[in-house]
């Protein structure tokens, strides 16, 4: 009876840990592998429970709990590969379980020794998480809560492939009516509880960092262009300039405005001009390097740190924005309409901070938008990107006229 009880531990353990995970995923909003976790610990303590409840020696019992323990390390393999952007292949998973089933049914057919059974099953789990394991490693993913998850899944299939062999080494035969009396039976006990705490404490940290990560990336990002918002690009300048500095690389800035916007959003609505500022970030972050970092700073404003960029390579890089963003066609927009953006550049001097910089690169802005809009000042320097024609006079917006017609 004592027995009985001590063994409810593990499955109710795991329901724990199933409940955890499923609040995880439901509150927290998280990914689907999550969901996944869940349902992992649930079958697993629904194996757990079968073994401990239904007659130990009825053949049906081990059919039954290895079916449930398939599913569970199933669903863990292709959570954590989820996890990582990586697809578990579900057929050779379908494959093990056939296999392992067919020969578990094999070796009940010829023997009456619970031996041969329990390495058979364990190796079929083994082979499971072998897959998990070197997808896993495919995917290259080497943080520290990456690593721990490679460890625990080379733990688990090293005791699948290891423990029942030198327990029923040790053992020799083990009847069937005297399983749950072995010492193979109380060790699986031990072991399961102790894997499942592990496993579950590495699933857990894992997806707390996930969830923080996902807190933080969504903290600094602008909702409506991906780009970082403007307390997140400034923090990254703040660091970026003195690194910058003291490295002796070259970082310009790019500040960019859409023209006559407020007249985009009276004349075709708030909607489309939305529509209008989320393209005008896409095609911003489409043309800027991995290296650099763009930014959504104000209603329709933005800013690039072209990193390693000296002064006049940064200005062609506006330049090429400038006349890529005047191509573009936007939804909701006369179809002929095309909106245009000024720009203003400027170079890291010395030790300048961002303060400093991004006010230069403002003020060479300000020059671009009294100088005619849709073109290009640089603040290192008086010339200009000259624009010809010039479709629009700072003083005579035509953006209503276009439309009109
Ligand atoms: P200029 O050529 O001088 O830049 O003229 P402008 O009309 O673009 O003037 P300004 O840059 O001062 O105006 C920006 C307008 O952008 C004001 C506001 O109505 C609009 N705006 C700001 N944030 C958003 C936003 O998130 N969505 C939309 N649709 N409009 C915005
Ligand atoms: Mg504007
Ligand atoms: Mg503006």
């Amino acid at each position: 009876m004592q027995t009985q009880i001590l063994g409810m531990l593990t499955p109710l353990m795991a329901l724990l840990f199933a409940a955890t995970f499923a609040v995880f995923w439901k509150v927290a909003g998280m990914r689907r592998h999550v969901l996944g976790f869940a349902f992992g610990y649930l079958f697993f303590a629904m194996g757990f429970l079968v073994t401990h409840l239904l007659p130990g020696d009825a053949i049906y019992t081990f059919h039954t709990t290895q079916l449930f323990y398939s599913i569970s390390s199933a669903l863990f393999v292709i959570s954590t590969c989820e996890r990582v952007g990586q697809r578990a292949h579900i057929p050779t998973l379908v494959g093990i379980y056939v296999i392992s089933a067919l020969v578990l049914a094999l070796a009940i057919s010829l023997t009456n020794d619970v031996g041969p059974r329990v390495i058979l099953l364990n190796i079929g789990y083994g082979c499971m998480f072998m897959v998990n394991f070197v997808t896993l490693l495919i995917a290259q993913r080497r943080d520290w809560i990456d690593i721990a998850i490679l460890f625990s899944t080379a733990l688990q299939a090293l005791d699948f492939f290891l423990r029942p062999s030198l327990t029923v080494m040790f053992e020799q035969t083990i009847p069937t009516e005297e399983y749950r009396q072995s010492l193979y039976y109380s060790l699986i006990g031990l072991s399961l509880g102790v894997k499942s705490i592990l496993g579950a404490m590495v699933l857990i940290g894992a997806t707390m960092v996930d969830w923080t990560r996902a807190l933080r990336e969504r903290s600094e990002k602008d909702p409506l262009t991906a780009l970082h918002n403007r307390a997140a690009f400034e923090d990254v300048m703040r660091t970026l300039l003195p690194k910058a500095h003291m490295e002796n690389t070259p970082v310009s800035l790019v500040v960019a405005d859409i023209d006559h916007f407020k007249q985009v959003n009276d004349i075709w609505g708030h909607q489309s001009g939305d529509r209008a500022i989320a393209s005008f970030g896409k095609l911003i972050n489409e043309m800027i390097r991995g290296c650099d970092t763009a930014g959504r700073v104000g209603g329709e404003e933005f800013c690039i740190a072209v990193w390693n960029c000296p002064n006049e390579p940064a200005e062609r890089l506006a330049e090429r924005i400038r006349q890529a963003f005047a191509q573009v066609s936007h939804e909701g927009l006369n179809c002929d309409i095309r909106l245009t953006a000024s720009f203003g550049v400027a170079t890291q001097v010395a030790d300048e901070n961002y303060e400093r910089l991004f006010a230069r690169a403002d003020e060479a802005l300000y020059e671009a938008k009294s100088r005619g809009r849709n073109r290009v000042e640089n603040a290192e320097r008086s010339t200009s990107f000259a624009v010809a024609p010039t479709p629009q006079k700072p003083d005579q917006p035509d953006l209503k006229s276009v439309a009109a017609r």
